[in-house]
């Protein structure tokens, strides 16, 4: 089968590659019908994810059609259409009885590895390093599912498939994004970052109740795009200081929840920013976290900062006394997909949102290279590529 491969720093290439087989009772086949490039790849992509090697198979968003499963699913059968959340889940460990299948203690075979850098393992996912547990991903013509009969969602309705793609992890990440910020009738909620995982947390802190949500990034079409789906935005180039200006648009309080959906690759001007930079590139600090220290300072003080964009280790500069002194919560996580995966079909169902608003770019799996170029760079207003094999 052809399959989009990790073959270095900023190169990745189509390849043939052996077709996956089923290797476990509870494992699926699946034939991918559509697959997407995520901002979390770049990070791959980029080389600020560790334990990625030569040749690794990428991608954790995709959908498609069920044609073989192994005798201990019984859930699916050949021909069913299915949705994949990324992360990989037994659906019977600890984590996952708690529903925080993004931390299942039976998924990822490199646990240790995980384990040193994080302190306790976490779940496998899908083409996202060895550190996740080097399964092979979505962006292929196949791709094989372990646990196939606790994590696919079969889909029983005719929408398109990039109405239904995301489900996989950009919209159900904006979504517990928002959750975790407990939002209340008349809060106003910042969102870092107008990428896709920002415009969902956007349209879903909507959802949930906030009456004003506030966007910031520096690119306008990105901007664009939220405003037209109802958020105010703000350019941080057009601006002194992103916190004071957070302050002004709220009546000298600060928004009631800040969500980061930015991560370790920030960007900005200034001597915090070359700070960042260049122990990043020494290895001292893994992280760029200025959107995050953005956030600390720019909430109201007893309000919740929620972490949604990816970190990988350790960061410089924390604004600890402001989380203390000011009484912020801090609540963050990889998203617990499966949770939420009936919960928002059926919002989507019920027409309360089109999450194929992020569509940018639809190409072939064969063009996978240019849509990663693309994206990195944000080249031809580029928000969210779609892959076909
Ligand atoms: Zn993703
Ligand atoms: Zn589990």
């Amino acid at each position: 089968m052809r399959a989009t491969c990790w073959m270095g720093r900023n190169t990745v290439e189509v390849e043939n590659v052996p077709d996956p087989r089923l290797l476990n009772e509870r494992d699926a086949i699946v034939r991918v019908t559509s697959t997407a490039i995520c901002g979390s790849d770049l990070h791959l992509y980029d080389g600020y994810v560790p334990t990625m090697k030569k040749g690794d198979i990428l991608g954790h968003e995709f959908m498609g059609e069920v044609v073989e499963v192994g005798k201990g699913v019984t859930n699916l059968r050949e021909g069913d259409r299915v949705v994949v959340p990324f992360p990989i889940a037994c659906g019977a460990c600890n984590a996952c009885a708690r529903e925080q299948y993004s931390l299942c203690e039976n998924s990822n075979p490199n646990a240790r590895l995980a384990e040193k850098l994080f302190g306790f393992p976490t779940a496998g996912i899908f083409g996202y390093s060895h550190l996740t547990g080097g399964f092979a991903g979505g962006q292929a013509e196949y791709v094989r599912v372990p646990f196939a009969d606790v994590g696919p969602l079969k889909i029983e309705n005719d929408l398109p498939d990039e109405v239904l793609l995301f489900l996989t992890d950009v919209f159900p990440t904006g979504f517990m994004g928002a959750e975790l910020c407990d939002i209340q009738p008349g809060d106003v909620v910042a969102v870092w970052g107008a990428g896709p995982v920002g415009q969902f947390a956007a349209a879903s802190a909507r959802l949930l109740g906030a009456e004003r949500v506030i966007v910031i990034d520096r690119f306008e079409y990105r901007l664009d795009v939220a405003e037209r789906q109802g958020s105010e935005t703000l350019n941080y180039e057009r601006v002194d200081g992103v916190p004071e200006a957070l302050k002004e648009l709220t009546g000298g309080r600060g928004p009631d929840a800040c969500i980061d959906a930015v991560g370790l690759e920030a960007h900005f001007h200034g001597p915090a920013y070359a700070y960042d930079r260049v122990k990043q590139a020494l290895r001292q600090e893994t992280e760029r976290p200025i959107a995050l220290r953005e956030a600390i300072m720019s909430v109201r003080s007893g309000g919740t900062v929620s972490i949604m964009g990816v970190y990988g280790g350790l960061m410089d500069k924390f604004p600890i006394g402001a989380v203390m002194n000011r009484g912020l919560t801090i609540r963050s996580g990889q998203c617990h997909v499966h949770r939420y995966l009936r919960p928002l079909l059926q919002r989507i169902e019920d027409g309360e949102i089109d999450p194929s608003f992020i569509v940018t770019h639809r190409m072939k799996l064969s063009d996978a290279p240019k849509g990663y170029e693309l994206f990195k760079h944000k080249q031809d207003d580029c928000l969210k590529v779609v892959l076909s094999p």
